[in-house]
């Protein structure tokens, strides 16, 4: 397909997150289930509901468009997730894998606050301006989710791994 507006570009875009939001509700929980740190567990689980929603949003967005949200695979969060399972596959002491899935879930949450940015501007541009608030919102959940991260890593988490001999 040629792309020959912005328009097309938002649309492929928007295909792009779909996909990257997809692959992270896959892969949430099976990183609730290598973290040891209460709190990290819950945030984690916290987020696979909000992804949720954010996928509701998007389905939202696609329907408005009378477009398919099928047909693209978003290969950064794919890699991005892949770097996630390898230190999953690592002989690992738990405390130091906790602070490395925070660094992984990070990456993720950079990726999507990058994203998300991009996709409500050109919203803004294009007059979709229902499109701009629900973007707006899932931009805001990526923005607390990493806070969120950061708040666990400074507190605890990194404190306690670095604890580890
Ligand atoms: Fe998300
Ligand atoms: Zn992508
Ligand atoms: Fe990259
Ligand atoms: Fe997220």
């Amino acid at each position: 397909m040629e792309i020959d507006s912005l328009r097309k570009l938002y649309v492929e875009d928007l295909k792009d997150v779909y996909s990257a939001e997809k692959q992270i509700l896959q892969a949430l929980p099976k990183m609730v289930k290598k973290a040891s740190n209460q709190q990290l567990r819950k945030a984690l689980e916290e987020h696979r509901l909000i992804t949720e929603k954010q996928v509701d949003r998007l389905d939202r967005i696609f329907e408005s468009l009378g477009k398919s949200p099928r047909g693209k695979k978003c290969k950064a969060m794919e890699g991005l997730l892949e770097e996630g399972k390898e230190l999953l596959q690592e002989d690992i002491d738990p405390e130091v894998l906790d602070a490395g899935i925070i660094g992984a879930a990070q990456k993720v949450e950079h990726y999507e606050i990058a994203t998300y940015g991009t996709l409500r501007t050109y919203a803004e541009l294009l007059g979709e301006n229902e499109h701009v608030k629900l973007l707006q919102q899932t931009l805001n959940e990526e923005g607390d989710a990493d806070k969120k991260l950061t708040q666990l890593a400074e507190s605890t988490i990194n404190v306690e791994a670095m604890a580890e001999a």
